[in-house]
C-alpha cells in the first residue's frame, strides 16, 4: 500500500518553516517516495530540497485538497535517513533551539549535501518543441533543480511518464564515485575457443589470457588482478580486448582510508579480574537488550580499550553493530590499527582526516549495511547503523564531543539517545570522567565499573614530581626547562629510552600572570581568571562582565614582572636543539600534522625509535601507547588553569593525568615531571597522586559552593552583529526582557563581551543562565529565538545548552 501524501521538511532553515509541510505524491513517484528520501518540492515561488519525514493518507485539518502541491521529483533511490535518524533530528532541534532541517542535513555526508542535477535524455518520439523547451534542442542535457520552475518540473515528469523523456539523477559534486579499469571475459565459451584456435604459436600471453577466460567465462577482474594473476602486461590486455577475448569495463571502487600495518598484530588478551567483571556486566546487558549506561572509570593503561574491543566482538558475533566513538584528537593511528587488527574490513572509519570522497564511500559502506563497527569522532554518532547492539564513548570527558558551532549538540548525549532507541548498552569510558558523568554514577543512574590497576602486569603508575618554575626562573633565567627535567631527560636519552614533552597551549596564550609569584588576576565576583583585552587595555571577566585595568605591579608580591603568558612548541624545539644538539626531535602540533597522514608517519617514526624525543601540544597526551617511553615532561601546567572557565581545574587535571599516563606502560618504571608556577594548586596535587576520586570530591565541593554544574545547568546565549554598539545595545535589551520573565531561581550572568569578542568582523556578547532544572526556561528561550529571527537581519542569536566552553 502506498500513501497519498508526504510530510516534507523543506531546506529553509527558519523558525517559521520549522515544521513538515504536506505534499501530494503523484502516482508515478508512489514507489519511490518513502520516509527518509530527499525530494524536490515547490515552496513559495521556488523549488527547494526537502526531506520526507513521514507518509500519510490524511490531510491536516486546516488544509484543502486543492491547496496541496505535489512532489516534483525524488533524489534518492532508497532512504538516506532512517526513521530513527529522522526522529533524532527533530529531538535535537527542539533540545538545542535549532531547526529540524539543520540537523537532517548535518547527518548526511558533505557529498550528499552538495548540489544535485538531473540528466534529461530525449527518447525517440520526443517532439522538437519539447526538445527545445527542456533540452536546449540537444539529445541530452544536465540541469540543476533551479533551472525549471515547479511547472517545468511537472511537465518534465509528464513527459517521463509518457516515455518521451528519461530523467536520471546525477550527483554533481566532490563526492564522485571512483572507478577503476577492469576487464570482463567473453561469456561465450565457443567464441573463446574459436579465438584460441586462431592464435599463433608464439602468442603465449594471449593464450594464457584466453585459457583463463575459458575457465572463467563472463567474469570481471580488476586490472591489478589480471596483471598479478597472469603476469601479463597492460598492453597485452588491450590486445586481448581487441581480439574479443575480453571487454574493458569500469567498476566502482570504494575509497578506503589507508590501512595501518606495522607487522605486529594486536592479540586478544586474557582479561584480568577487573576487566572480566566489566566485560561480563556490559555483555550481559547486551545479551538482554538492556539500555543500561556504564561508566568505565579505569586508570590510564588499565585495559579499557581491551574491554571495549572484546565486548564489541561479542556484539558482532550476535549479528549486531557497534558504534565506537573516540575524540577527534585521540583518533590516533594506534587506535585505528588496533580496531583494524581485530575487525578488518568490517570496520568503517569516520574522522576529519578523511578526504570528502573517502568519507562519502565510508558512509555508503555503512548505509549499505556492509559494516559491523564504525569508529569515528563526533559526527560519526550519526552513522546510519540500524542494528546497533553496543555504543562505546571513549574518553567521554573530552570537550571535542560537543559541537560549539551551530547547530550545537553533544555527541555523548546523542549516543545515550541512540542507546535508548536501540535498547543497547552504552559504555562511557575514561581515566578521568567528567564530573557530570561521575556524579550520575554516584547516584546510581549509571552502572559504575572501575579498573584500578595497569593491565600489563609489569607496569606501574609513574612517579610524578612537581617543579616550581618560579624558583627555576630566578636561578636560570627565561627557559622552558628546569634543571631537574633537563637532567632526567639526559638520563633517559643515555639509556636509549624515550621521552614525551608536552606544552599545553590549548586555548589562549594571552592571559596575565606574575612571573615571580604565579599570581593570576581573578575577578572578585566569580573568582575566575580574567582575560586580557588589548583593545581596551583591561582585564575582563567573561561571566559577569567585571573589568579592571591591566596591573603593572603584582598586588601580591609587588613584582613588576607581570607578563602575558605564551610560549610555543616551535620555540621549545629551538631551545632543545641548542641544549641537546645530538638528539632529533619529532614535533606534533597542528602545524606539523596538517598534511594528510603526517601524524601517522610521525608516530610510526617515534615507534621505530627514529627519534627519542616527541614534543607536542595536547595531541601527545591521549591514547599513545609506546613501551619505551619512560619520561613525560609537562613544560607548563598553568596555561589551562588561566582559562576563563569554571572547568579550568577539571580540564587541567584531566590533561595532566592523560599525559602522565603515557609513561611507564611496559616493563620500565616511568617518571613524570610537571613544571608549574602554581605548585600548590589542588588539580596538580591530585594529578601527582593519581587520585581522581580525591579530585572529584574536592571539585564537587567547589562546584556546589559556586553553584556550577553538575549541581546547576547552564545555558549560554550568544549575540553577535557587525556593529559593536548595536550588539551591545540589543544584548542589554534582551537581558532586560529576560530578567522580567525569568523565574526567581534562575540566575542571569552578564551580558558581557565574549573572550573572543571580535571574530571575522563580528562582535560577540554573551549571557549565562544558571538553573536547577534543565528545562525550566525552554519555552522562554524558544520564544527568544523566534523573536530574534524577526529582528534586524544582521543581528544573530544562538542558544547553547550545557556549553563545554565559554570562549
Ligand atoms: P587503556 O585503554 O585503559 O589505556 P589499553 O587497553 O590500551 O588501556 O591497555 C594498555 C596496555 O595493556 C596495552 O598495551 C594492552 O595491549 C595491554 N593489555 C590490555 N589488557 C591486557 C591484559 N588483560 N593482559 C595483558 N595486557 C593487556
Ligand atoms: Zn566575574
Amino acid at each position: 500500500m502506498t500513501s497519498r501524501y508526504a510530510q516534507v521538511v523543506v531546506d529553509v532553515p527558519t523558525q517559521q518553516t520549522n515544521q513538515p509541510y504536506t505534499y501530494l505524491i503523484p502516482d508515478e513517484l508512489a514507489q519511490r517516495v518513502q520516509a527518509g528520501v530527499r525530494v524536490l518540492v515547490a515552496f513559495g515561488h521556488r523549488s527547494v530540497l526537502g526531506y520526507v519525514v513521514a507518509l500519510t493518507d490524511q490531510l491536516p485539518e486546516d488544509i484543502q485538497e486543492d491547496q496541496v502541491k505535489d512532489v516534483l521529483t525524488v533524489l534518492d533511490e532508497r532512504p538516506v535517513l532512517s526513521t530513527e535518524l529522522l526522529e533524532l533530528a527533530k529531538h535535537l532541534a527542539e533540545k538545542n533551539f535549532s531547526y529540524w532541517v539543520t540537523f537532517l542535513a548535518l547527518m548526511l555526508p558533505t557529498s550528499l549535501k552538495a548540489s544535485y542535477r538531473k540528466k534529461l535524455i530525449a527518447q525517440p518520439s520526443l517532439s522538437d518543441a519539447d526538445r527545445l523547451a527542456y533540452l536546449d534542442g540537444q539529445q541530452e542535457r544536465l540541469v540543476k533543480m533551479k533551472d525549471f520552475s515547479a511547472k517545468g518540473w511537472r511537465a518534465i515528469r509528464q513527459l517521463e511518464k509518457a516515455g518521451l523523456l528519461k530523467v536520471l539523477t546525477v550527483i554533481e559534486n566532490q563526492g564522485k564515485v571512483k572507478t577503476t579499469t577492469a576487464f570482463q571475459t567473453n561469456p561465450d565459451r565457443e567464441a573463446l575457443e574459436e579465438i584460441s584456435s586462431s592464435l599463433s604459436k608464439g602468442a603465449k600471453q594471449q593464450r594464457a589470457i584466453v585459457d583463463f577466460a575459458i575457465a572463467h567465462p563472463g567474469q570481471t577482474f580488476s586490472k591489478e588482478d589480471w596483471l598479478e594473476q597472469l603476469d601479463v602486461s597492460f598492453a597485452t590486455l588491450g590486445v586481448a580486448a581487441k581480439k574479443g577475448i575480453l571487454k574493458k569495463v569500469a567498476v566502482e571502487v570504494k575509497r578506503r582510508p589507508d590501512r595501518l600495518a606495522d607487522g605486529q598484530k594486536d592479540d586478544i588478551k586474557q582479561l584480568n579480574d577487573e576487566q572480566e567483571v566489566a566485560y561480563q556486566a556490559i555483555t550481559s546487558a547486551n545479551d538482554d537488550h538492556q539500555q543500561e549506561v556504564f561508566l568505565l572509570e579505569g586508570i590510564t593503561g588499565s585495559g579499557k580499550t581491551e574491554v571495549y574491543l572484546q565486548a564489541a566482538q561479542k556484539a558482532i558475533d550476535r549479528g549486531e553493530q557497534v558504534l565506537f566513538l573516540v575524540p577527534e584528537i585521540a583518533l590516533t593511528p594506534q587506535m585505528q590499527k588496533r580496531v583494524e587488527d581485530r575487525f578488518g574490513d568490517q570496520t568503517a572509519l569516520l574522522h576529519s582526516g578523511l578526504s570528502v570522497g573517502e568519507r562519502y564511500d565510508e558512509w555508503r559502506r555503512i548505509h549499505e549495511g556492509k559494516v559491523q563497527v564504525v569508529v569515528g569522532a563526533r559526527s560519526a554518532v550519526f552513522a546510519p547503523l540500524d542494528r546497533l547492539g553496543l555504543i562505546i564513548v571513549d574518553e567521554e570527558h573530552e570537550s571535542s564531543y560537543s559541537q560549539s558551532e551551530n547547530p550545537h549538540y553533544s555527541a555523548r548525549d546523542v549516543a545515550l539517545w541512540r542507546g535508548r532507541f536501540h535498547h543497547a548498552p552504552v559504555v562511557l569510558g575514561s581515566a578521568t570522567p567528567s564530573l557530570e558523568s561521575r556524579a550520575r554514577a554516584q547516584k546510581g543512574l549509571y552502572h559504575f565499573l572501575r579498573l584500578t590497576k595497569r593491565a600489563n602486569p609489569h607496569a606501574t603508575l609513574p612517579a610524578v614530581s612537581i617543579v616550581d618554575m618560579r624558583q627555576e626562573q630566578l636561578d636560570r633565567g627565561d627557559t622552558n626547562f628546569s634543571s631537574g627535567l633537563l637532567e632526567q631527560l639526559k638520563a633517559v636519552l643515555a639509556r636509549g629510552e624515550q621521552a614525551v614533552l608536552m606544552l599545553n597551549r590549548r586555548g589562549f596564550s594571552s592571559f596575565v600572570m606574575c612571573r615571580d609569584c604565579g599570581f593570576v588576576p581573578r575577578d572578585p565576583n566569580c573568582n575566575l581568571a580574567m582575560t586580557l583585552h588589548m583593545d581596551s587595555r583591561t582585564l575582563k571577566c567573561h561571566y559577569c562582565g567585571y573589568q579592571e585595568p591591566i596591573p603593572h605591579i603584582c598586588p601580591v608580591c609587588g613584582s613588576n614582572r607581570i607578563r602575558y603568558y605564551g610560549t610555543g612548541t616551535e620555540k621549545v624545539e629551538t631551545e632543545l636543539a641548542a641544549l641537546l644538539p645530538d638528539y632529533p626531535v619529532i614535533r606534533l602540533d597542528q602545524d606539523t600534522t596538517r598534511r594528510k597522514g603526517a601524524m601517522a608517519k610521525a608516530l610510526a617514526d617515534f615507534g621505530q625509535k627514529k627519534a627519542q624525543i616527541l614534543l607536542g601540544t595536547q595531541m601527545v597526551a591521549k591514547g599513545l601507547d609506546f613501551p619505551d617511553v619512560t619520561l613525560v615532561g609537562v613544560l607548563n601546567a598553568d596555561t589551562g588553569l588561566g582559562l576563563p572557565d569554571f572547568r579550568a581545574s577539571e580540564k587541567t587535571f584531566q590533561l595532566l593525568t592523560q599525559v602522565a599516563g603515557r609513561a611507564g606502560r611496559a616493563e620500565h618504571q616511568g617518571e613524570v615531571v610537571i613544571q608549574t608556577y602554581n605548585p600548590d594548586h589542588y588539580a596538580l596535587k591530585y594529578a601527582q597522586k593519581h587520585d581522581y576520586e580525591g579530585f572529584y570530591r574536592q571539585e564537587m565541593a567547589i562546584r556546589h559552593a559556586a553553584e556550577f554544574p553538575p549541581y546547576f545547568y547552564t545555558v549560554q546565549i550568544q549575540c553577535s552583529a557587525s556593529e559593536e554598539n548595536q550588539v551591545a545595545l540589543q544584548t542589554a535589551k534582551i537581558a532586560a526582557w529576560l530578567k522580567k520573565r525569568l523565574p526567581e531561581d534562575v540566575l542571569l550572568l552578564g551580558p558581557s563581551p565574549r573572550s573572543i569578542a571580535k571574530l571575522k568582523g563580528r562582535f560577540f556578547f554573551q549571557m549565562i543562565l544558571k538553573m536547577k532544572k534543565p528545562n525550566e526556561v525552554d519555552a522562554l528561550l524558544r520564544d527568544l529565538v523566534d523573536q530574534s529571527q524577526k529582528a534586524d537581519k544582521d543581528f544573530a542569536l544562538e542558544v547553547r545548552r550545557d556549553p563545554v566552553s565559554f570562549m
